[in-house]
Formats: C-alpha cells, sequence, structure tokens
C-alpha cells in the first residue's frame, strides 16, 4: 500500500506565472478525512478577469503559430504525463477517490487524448468548393473562436480538462481552465506537465475557485468567447442562460440517468458484470454510470441473483489499496444524497436487494428493486454506487422506460439477439449506444455527450468532431 501522505500547494496560473494568493481551500483525502491532500487559493472577480486578460493577450501569437507545432507541444505534454503516471495516478486517487487501478486508467487515457489531439494538428479543416463565378477559387478554413472559458467537474479531474484543453488548443484558442474545487492538486500536476512541455505563456491559464464566483466571471466575462462546462445539469442550466445573454457560444455536458435493458436470452453472468461494473465502477461517480438496469417480469428473479452476486465481489476500501475494487464517496454531502435518495425508495415502496448503508465515507453497493418508475430514485441522477432493478412488461416498454426520464447520456442493451439490439440502437434516446458493453468507458477518438438534458446538443465532445465547438468557419472567395 503506497503511503504517501504529501500536501500539495495548488496555486493560480496566469499569464506563465503562478500567483499563490491565499491559500483558504483545503481538500482531505475522502478515505482518510484526517490527511490534507490540498490547499488552493479561491480567486475573486480580479483574478479571473487578470487571467482572461492574459489568455486574450496570447491569443494571437498562439493561432498564427503553425497547427503542427501546437499540436507538438500537447504530445510532449502527454509524454509528459506517461513519465509521471504513478505518482500522478496516486495523487489522484487520494485526492478525488477512485481505486489507484482507475486512477491509472484515467492517466492513461488522458495520455492517449494528448496524443491523439496532437495528431489533430496535421488533419485537413477546410473544403473546396466550385464556385459559380469565373477565375474565383472558393474555400472554407476553420479559425479558432479566440479565448476559451473551461469548467470542469471533479469526477475526472485529468480526462475532462484535457479532452476539452487538447482540441481547443491545438485550434489555436487561448483558455482559462476553472477546474472543480475538489481537485486542485491533480489539476496543478497536468498543468506541470503542460508547462514541461512548453506551452506559451498565457495560453493555459488555471484559476483555482468557488463556481458561483470565479466560474461565473468566467462565463459572463464578454472578453471569453465560448465557455465549455461539464457538470450538473442545474449549474449548466444558469450558465446556458448567462451565455445566451451575451451571445456567446457554449457547450454542455452535464447529468445522466443511464440504464441497462437485459434482454431475457442474455447470459445472466455477462450481463451482470456489464450491469455491476458500469453502475459501481468509479464508485458510481460517473455521467454515463449505470443507474437503472431494466428487466422482463419472467426474467427479474434471475438477474436479481446474479446482479447481487456480483456486488457482493465488491471489495470497498481505502483506493491505495490494491484489494480495493470501490473507493469512498467523494464528499459527506455527496454521501447524504445517496443515502437520501436510498432512504426516500425505501418510503416510495422500494425494496434493497443488496447494500444500503455506509461506513464513514465509505458506501456499500447498492441494488434496489420494486422500485416506483415515478419515484425520484428512478428519475433523478444520484452520482453514486445505486442501482434501481426496474421491471417492464416486454422489449418495448423496456424501450419506453429506459426513454421516459429528462436525461439521455448513455444506453446500454444486453442481447445477442441483433434485430432487438438495433432496433434499440435506432430508438434509445441517448448520445452513446452501447450493446453488451458496459455504459461507462468511451474511446478517444469517438465523439461524444448527450441528449435532452444531459447536454445542450449543440457540439459533440471528442474524438474527430471535438473541433466543431473550438473553431468557427470563414469562406473565403479568391478571384484572380
Ligand atoms: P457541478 O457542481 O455542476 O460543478 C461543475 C463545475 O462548475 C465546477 O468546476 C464548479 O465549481 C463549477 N460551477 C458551479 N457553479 C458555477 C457557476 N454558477 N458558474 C460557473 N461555474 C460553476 O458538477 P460536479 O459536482 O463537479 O460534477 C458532477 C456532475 O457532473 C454530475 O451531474 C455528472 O453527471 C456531471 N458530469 C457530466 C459529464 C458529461 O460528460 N456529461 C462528465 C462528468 C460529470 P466548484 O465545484 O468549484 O464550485
Ligand atoms: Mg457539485
Amino acid at each position: 500500500m503506497n503511503s504517501t501522505t504529501e500536501t500539495i500547494g495548488a496555486a493560480h496560473f496566469i499569464g506563465g506565472e503562478w500567483m499563490v494568493g491565499e491559500r483558504t481551500e483545503q481538500r482531505f483525502n475522502p478515505a482518510q478525512p484526517a490527511e490534507l491532500v490540498s490547499l488552493a487559493p479561491d480567486a475573486d472577480e480580479s483574478v479571473m478577469s487578470l487571467a482572461i486578460e492574459q489568455a486574450q493577450a496570447a491569443q494571437a501569437a498562439w493561432a498564427a503559430m503553425p497547427a503542427q507545432g501546437r499540436g507538438e507541444i500537447l504530445a510532449a505534454a502527454g509524454r509528459v504525463l506517461a513519465g509521471r503516471a504513478p505518482e500522478v495516478a496516486t495523487l489522484l486517487a487520494r485526492e478525488e477517490g477512485k481505486t489507484l487501478a482507475e486512477a491509472e486508467g484515467e492517466v492513461d487515457r488522458a495520455v492517449r487524448m494528448l496524443t491523439f489531439y496532437a495528431a489533430q494538428g496535421w488533419q485537413a479543416l477546410g473544403a473546396t468548393l466550385p464556385s459559380s463565378d469565373d477565375r474565383t477559387h472558393l474555400y472554407t478554413t476553420r479559425e479558432p473562436v479566440g479565448t476559451v472559458g473551461v469548467i470542469t467537474p471533479w469526477n475526472f479531474p485529468l480526462a475532462i480538462p484535457v479532452w476539452k484543453a487538447g482540441p481547443a488548443l491545438v485550434a489555436g484558442n487561448t483558455i482559462v481552465l476553472k477546474p472543480s474545487s475538489f481537485v486542485p492538486a491533480t489539476t496543478q500536476a497536468l498543468l506541470e506537465c503542460f508547462i514541461e512541455a512548453g506551452i506559451p505563456r498565457g495560453v493555459l491559464n488555471v484559476v483555482h475557485g468557488s463556481g458561483s464566483r470565479a466560474g461565473q466571471a468566467l462565463v459572463d466575462d464578454p472578453r471569453v468567447a465560448a465557455v465549455s462546462f461539464t457538470g450538473s445539469t442545474a449549474v449548466g442550466r444558469g450558465i446556458n442562460l448567462a451565455a445566451a445573454a451575451r451571445m456567446a457560444r457554449v457547450q454542455l455536458e452535464m447529468g445522466g440517468k443511464n440504464a441497462v435493458v437485459v434482454l431475457p436470452d442474455a447470459d445472466a453472468e455477462r450481463a451482470a458484470d456489464i450491469c455491476v461494473r458500469g453502475a459501481f465502477g468509479l464508485t458510481g461517480q460517473a455521467c454515463t454510470a449505470t443507474s437503472r438496469v431494466i428487466v422482463t417480469r419472467a426474467d427479474e428473479h434471475r438477474m436479481l441473483n446474479a446482479l447481487a452476486a456480483r456486488a457482493a465481489a465488491i471489495v470497498t476500501g481505502d483506493p491505495l489499496d490494491p484489494r480495493t475494487s470501490m473507493g469512498p464517496v467523494v464528499t459527506d454531502q455527496q454521501l447524504s444524497t445517496d443515502l437520501g435518495y436510498i432512504e426516500r425508495a425505501l418510503t416510495d415502496g422500494a425494496d434493497v436487494v443488496t447494500g444500503g448503508t455506509a461506513s464513514g465515507r465509505f458506501l456499500e453497493p447498492t441494488i434496489l428493486r420494486n422500485v416506483d418508475p415515478d419515484s425520484a430514485l428512478a428519475r433523478q441522477e444520484v452520482f453514486g454506487p445505486v442501482l434501481s432493478v426496474l421491471v417492464a412488461d416486454s422489449p418495448d416498454d423496456a424501450l419506453h422506460l429506459l426513454n421516459d426520464t429528462e436525461y439521455g447520456l448513455s444506453a446500454g442493451i444486453v442481447t445477442d439477439d441483433l434485430s432487438a439490439a438495433m432496433n434499440f440502437a435506432g430508438r434509445a434516446d441517448a448520445g452513446v449506444i452501447k450493446i453488451n458493453r458496459q455504459t461507462t468507458g468511451t474511446d478517444v477518438n469517438a465523439p461524444f455527450g448527450g441528449n435532452r438534458s444531459s447536454s445542450n446538443g449543440l457540439f459533440r465532445e471528442q474524438g474527430f468532431t471535438a473541433t466543431d465547438f473550438f473553431t468557427r468557419v470563414k469562406t473565403v472567395y479568391l478571384g484572380y
């Protein structure tokens, strides 16, 4: 077991300079509440304004650099991160609470994303079109939008900043990143990789602080051309309104209430494995986590047994202990949210199949049955290790239940019936469809995003669609 207990002091990084400020924010290890992992300053509006000013000042020179050169800096940052992988994974596990194996997976994913977005510096960005006019060369190109505000949640403190910063930077934008206040040290480690890779001053600025003050100042500033946000739907709605008021471009990826439909032909062991990994991996604290399993009535007993057996094999404990397969809940507040949903579901008539109680910050993997499809538990995002099993009268009814929430992020089905699977892929109202695969996890080259309240739906993140949000099309008529 790793015994690191070091406290990291995070600082703002503005215009290529560290700005320490008074470190009033503390983050304790969610598994070891006495262990102070990080200290961070809490920016006010003037600090945020300075960061935006520096990002603006750096923009023209960064955009003028060949895209391949910008990509090389991303690739170099990826190499530095890969070289620091064990240390950064340990820090991430201590600060956020995912298991060391999960943290190592996230570091690896961030490295692969940096490599992927580096290569976008070589991609074709425009089109040549036939012109209706004589001797006219008509073409399109893509330009950076300018200075971009990036606002990120705590649950993927490396991957989410990278999947936004990567395409933003390679396209020639400058950034002000406002990370979640729960993960300043992990953010700082990522930033150090960019600095070592030679990111020019002002191109990537990081400002620590609360969402309501620093974050809101970033959203409201007229010098910020676009805001890319990942977080809760409630906060995203507010950002949408504020951005609309000043006609800024905005990308919002938000909550989920992801379900897996298990059809009766599915092998119970395989189906349970897919559902349990999706539900309890990352302590259920993933936007794509499986929070509902939908089975047909005749199949309920078989699947409850298989799910309960899988869940019982999960070992909850300190993320740095290699025997641990599920870490703690991120904060006491999130834990009481999780427990509140369980308690309310029980009053609404649900029964606990397994789990349901917490010890310290550790909540047992929890499965509930007899969950009323209209109850809060069945409809709202919990963001914890709580799985509801719902019963449908038919595969069609299962699809109806799956679509019957305000969210539409990731949707799964387990079946070997090809027609049923393809029918599901067409009719499930979600941005990501997983057939015989867990709802969590995505490839770095694939578009990602949700439908309805899971997203504002204008721009998909990641993969080959990532550039769309961070560029504007310009059309050029060249007469000769
Ligand atoms: P959150 O509470 O919405 O916060 C997200 C970020 O927004 C944080 O940096 C937060 O700052 C900031 N913020 C809060 N109020 C703000 C405001 N008025 N103006 C500007 N920024 C503001 O979300 P979270 O608790 O960190 O993360 C969990 C949520 O993220 C879940 O709902 C999950 O589904 C969602 N998520 C979605 C995806 C996806 O791709 N769809 C991926 C991962 C997570 P502070 O926290 O520092 O105050
Ligand atoms: Mg929050």
